[in-house]
């Protein structure tokens, strides 16, 4: 059997060629498949299988008129052949076709039409909406007058499927229920469709703040809103590594608040809450946006100062310690105060890893606490 001009594969491409113009079978078309899913999802079954019988069919006009006269004058007959065409295409095989001239009609029984492979679910009302385009914009053409095709009957065989569609005049074509469909809904397509980009465009939106607020769940410290012991650690560790490569100044300070069990215990434990909230503002205020401070303990606190000498360090720790003595923080009438010990330390040539930097400023804490606590020592200042 020879295909009609108007009707190509191209085996090779395998690629569908409607006169002469590029056809999809849209659901193999994955990038059709992402834009129509939502919108099925959005505009609901019945909707969207107008919609694709509606593409099915449009724009093709000229098509239906070149394809009625190249069926000859004997439309039933040319509407078998078009059953033998399409079942070569793979979209089942026209078994019968009645046509009646008079009352403008018709019934053509389709054998295992593919469409039902696909949507083996569907109701019959909504069944093979690509087949029912095309026979609708068929009979349109050939009687003149705006004609219907639905499917009637499905019937289920052992090895087989047929489907009997009934074609007949209609005053409701598919353009003309789309456009209903559009004005009770009071957006046409076009505006569905903007609608729809919108409402993406808010989730991606959404999605993206949710993101921002994992990723500072996952680096922050609740209470203090520093960074937590382990992301201040893998900062840390880059700024060391960047620090030793390119032999800069940078320096450690650590620092733990004295007595704060005290605090605790006469106040109660909400009162330590809003102390360590406290302080942790006021440490923010003295601090530059590059500097790095983390919560590593309930009490304790690391801060990395790049770029900064041991002299430059200290003078921040005896600030930030000057500056944490006089908060006064009021707590239910009381007034809360607090004084620190700090250990600060720059990086040393012989620091091979950033522990051992950590560890020098935890010592020279723990001689500070040791040496009566509210005090800073530096590495040089440090009693061997
Ligand atoms: P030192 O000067 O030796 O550091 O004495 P200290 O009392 O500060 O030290 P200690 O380690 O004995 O006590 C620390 C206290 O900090 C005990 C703990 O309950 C309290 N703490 C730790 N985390 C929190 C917190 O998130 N909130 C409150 N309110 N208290 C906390
Ligand atoms: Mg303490
Ligand atoms: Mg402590």
């Amino acid at each position: 059997m020879t295909m009609p001009d108007w009707y190509q594969w191209d085996a090779e491409e395998k690629q569908l060629y409607f006169f002469g113009r590029p056809a999809t079978l849209f659901w193999q078309d994955p990038s059709l498949i992402t834009i129509l899913k939502p919108l099925k999802e959005e505009l609901g079954d019945a909707y969207f299988f107008l919609l694709v019988a509606y593409s099915a069919s449009q724009g093709t006009e000229e098509d239906y008129h070149q394809m009625v006269n190249d069926l000859g004058e004997d439309f039933s007959d040319g509407l078998q052949r078009w059953g033998d065409i399409t079942a070569t295409a793979g979209w089942g095989h026209i078994i019968q076709s009645v046509v009646d001239y008079e009352s403008r009609s018709g019934t053509v029984i389709i054998e295992n039409p593919w469409e039902l492979t696909l949507f083996p679910e569907t109701r019959t009302s909504y069944a093979m909406p690509f087949i029912c385009g095309k026979l609708s914009g068929l009979f349109t053409h050939c009687f003149s007058r705006p004609m219907r095709a639905r499917v009637n009957l499905i019937e289920r065989h052992a090895d087989y499927r047929r489907a009997v569609i009934q074609i007949e005049p209609s005053e409701s074509t598919l353009r003309s229920e789309l456009q209903k469909l559009a004005r009770q809904e009071g957006f046409t397509r076009e505006q569905k469709l903007q609608f729809l980009n919108k409402q993406l465009q808010q989730k991606a939106i959404e999605l993206e703040t949710a993101n921002r607020r994992l990723q500072e769940l996952a680096t922050r410290d609740d209470l203090t809103g520093l960074y937590n012991r382990r992301h201040f650690m893998e900062l840390a560790q880059r700024e060391f590594n960047v620090c030793r490569r390119y032999l800069y100044p940078s320096s450690i300070v650590m620092f733990d608040i004295d007595l704060f069990k005290l605090i605790n215990d006469r106040y109660g434990h909400q009162a330590g809450d809003k102390v360590l909230k406290e302080m942790a503002v006021a440490c923010k205020s003295i601090l530059r946006k590059t500097d790095i401070c983390g919560r590593i303990g309930g009490e304790e606190f690391l801060i990395l100062l790049p770029h900064t000498d041991l002299t430059g360090a200290r003078m921040i720790a005896e600030r930030l310690s000057t500056l944490l003595s006089q908060l006064c923080i009021d707590y239910d009438g009381h007034v809360l105060q607090i004084t620190i010990s700090a250990g600060v330390s720059q990086i040393c040539t012989s620091d091979d890893l950033l522990d051992h930097w950590i560890r020098r400023v935890d010592d020279l804490l723990y001689q500070a606490k040791h040496q009566g606590r509210n005090q800073v020592i530096c590495t040089e200042t440090a009693k061997e």
